[in-house]
């Protein structure tokens, strides 16, 4: 995804404009590194000042006072460029103060380090700060190595619960290592380029997932400039000597724009929006040019709902010609982290082009922040009316759930990490099932969706549509498929196949089938499962055409009169794919209707909504 680190100044909060996080956190990036930040006398004070900038009414005597604690435990330590330790934890705050993040998590970000740093405990941490800041604290501190074997999987595995109670945990472990990487340069090259490679796999994914934009795009260019010196410093360099042109190029843009909302009656703002390093660095590979490619871009926020959105693109298109293949609707289709946003390239003056943004101030927030946006706006019921709702949280802590999942079913830290790491390692699809959007690690089959939905549709999963067609369980899924996965309710049957194991790719499937085949060894029922298989393929046709089966006899007449000596073996020929299950449905239906009685078939009234409401006719 190429959103740049960024910030909004929406009403009601503190103003930290675009330009200002943006450039903050460039600043603690920026190559080549500066060493010397002068020393202000009150060492709180800039926390506290960008602190209340977004929460005007915070209680900042927390923060002095957690500040004064963790400085008193970190006193005699150094970090390993020379700097006092207490710099570290008082920048880790800063950069969580900087993304508007509450007063609680701050003041858990100043002792982050101290419960496994020195000698201050967790319960002496609890009766000074109370319950929530010591469950931030224990979310990132890790085991004791000395004691545990395990120790680098435990402390992942604990994180990831205590995410679970806590979101912010994460969010302060994000912050802890992108200010890590900050002071990589104290290290030598090799061991650079190691701990950004770690980074880039594990939370680059995790603030993708958790939808963090804002600190995503500083990630990846922190990892571009230790994995890739010389592209990263190429395009620094370029991006700095075209910087007047570029920005006087998009007011130009922002001006006209902000004409062409203004002429359609359209409330919303246009606002500048530089692509960071990684989305240059990308789009130069991709274009295999010389130099660095950093075409100018703006984003159209719009003061409205949804369709105002596809209002404002008519606007900018009318304005300046679109560039035929690069629109893109994330709004009636979002991207599997649910970011929303109308993508267009437009020829602006001069013949440049330009890439437009279009988006609600919603979407924006809900785009730029992802989980942590609760923090930076939290909901003022009745002031700010619907448009500044935040998106349920169900949506947005979707993986967290699934990580939570995976934990569950793990046996042991150590698999658990292992299939975290993954399922953070996959390109991930969206595919919907049950009415509901499921999230899969690409290359997932219709089996791992019966598992997804819960471990007893997969054991007992016997065939599946895609897209309305029968497919096998094996077949490779895609980015959009409605899935309809088809359940036995057979007393006798035999439960999952160990050659899924073969092709299954969700944590949550391998989990499952790898645990159940290791305890029991489960004869593969072929005959019953055909039958199964047949039977339900024979359903699905009937469904497609709203209609139902409510006895087999019919089924069984017509079994003989097409020659079969009983209906079970033209069940089996229908799950063998000898005789094609639309072709006999459509006999049947025809048998049915030309007959007076009608009986054996219904209409239905609606189509059912479950799979697994398919009848079984014993
Ligand atoms: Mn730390």
């Amino acid at each position: 995804m190429d959103v740049d680190a960024g910030s909004l100044d929406a009403p009601g909060v503190g103003r930290i404009g675009e330009s200002q996080l943006t450039s903050r956190l460039r600043a603690i990036l920026s190559w080549p590194m500066s060493r010397e930040r002068p020393t202000p006398v009150d060492p709180v004070q800039q926390l506290i000042r960008t602190h209340r900038g977004v929460h005007p009414h915070a209680d900042i005597s927390l923060l002095r006072r957690s500040y004064s604690v963790a400085e008193r435990w970190h006193r005699d330590q150094k970090r390993k460029s020379g700097e006092p330790y207490i710099t570290h934890p008082l920048q880790v705050a800063q950069i969580l103060a900087e993304l508007g993040m509450d007063t609680i998590t701050l003041a858990a970000a100043l002792l982050h380090d101290t419960v496994e740093d020195t000698a201050y405990t967790l319960p002496q941490l609890r009766a000074d700060f109370g319950s929530e800041v010591a469950l931030l604290v224990n979310g990132v501190t890790k085991f004791d190595k000395a004691h545990f074997a395990l120790a680098e999987a435990e402390s992942t595995r604990k994180m990831i619960v205590l995410a679970g109670q806590d979101i912010r945990v994460l969010v302060i472990k994000i912050a802890d290592r992108l200010h890590n990487m900050e002071t990589l340069d104290a290290r030598s090259p090799a061991s650079r380029a190691r701990i950004a490679k770690a980074t880039s796999e594990v939370l680059v994914p995790l603030c993708d997932r958790l939808g963090i934009q804002v600190l995503k795009a500083p990630f990846e260019d922190v990892v571009l400039r230790y994995v890739e010196p010389d592209a990263y410093k190429t395009i620094h360099e370029t991006v700095e000597r075209d910087r007047p042109q570029w920005n006087a190029y998009v007011k130009r843009i922002v001006d006209l724009g902000k004409e062409s909302l203004r002429r359609e009656k359209l409330d919303g703002r246009v606002i500048p929006r530089p692509r960071h390093y990684y989305t240059i660095w990308k789009d130069t590979k991709q274009a295999g040019s010389p130099r660095p490619i950093n075409m100018p871009r703006v984003v159209v926020i719009i003061d409205g709902e949804e369709h105002d959105c596809y209002a404002a693109l008519g606007a900018i298109h009318q304005r300046w010609l679109p560039i035929p293949g690069r629109f893109k609707d994330f709004i009636a289709a979002p991207k599997n982290n649910l970011y929303r946003s109308l993508h267009t390239t437009v020829l602006g003056p001069e013949d440049q082009m330009v890439e437009v943004l279009i988006r609600t101030e919603a979407m924006h927030r809900a785009v730029e922040y992802g989980v942590i946006a609760r923090y930076r706006f939290p909901p003022k019921p009745g002031l700010f009316g619907k448009k500044n709702a935040l998106p349920p949280e169900h949506t947005d802590m979707a993986w967290l759930k699934r990580a939570l999942q995976i934990e569950a079913a793990a046996p042991d830290a150590v698999q658990f990490v292992q299939s975290l790491r993954c399922d953070l390692a996959e390109q991930q699809i969206q595919v919907f099932a049950r009415g509901r959007p499921l999230l899969l690690p690409a290359g997932s089959t219709p089996v791992d969706v019966a598992y997804e939905l819960s471990t007893r549709t997969g054991d007992r999963c016997v065939a599946a549509t895609v897209n309305g067609v029968l497919t096998p369980l094996g077949a490779e899924l895609h980015d959009g498929d409605v899935v309809d996965v088809l359940v036995s309710r057979d007393r006798n049957h035999p439960g999952p196949r160990p050659e899924w194991l073969e092709f299954v790719k969700s944590p949550t499937a391998q989990l499952r089938l790898s645990r159940r085949f290791s305890e029991t060894d489960v004869p593969a029922g072929t005959v019953s499962d055909r039958l199964q298989i047949g039977r339900a393929a024979i359903g699905l046709a009937l469904r497609r055409r709203d209609r139902a089966l409510s006895d087999e006899q019919r089924l069984a007449d017509l079994a003989q009169s097409l020659g079969f000596p009983d209906l079970d073996s033209l069940l089996i020929a229908v799950a063998e794919h000898r005789v094609r299950a639309d072709v006999i449905v459509d006999q049947l239906i025809a048998s049915v209707d030309a007959s007076t009685d009608g009986g054996g078939i219904v209409t239905n009234p609606r189509r059912p909504a479950e799979p697994d409401r398919v009848k079984q006719h014993r």
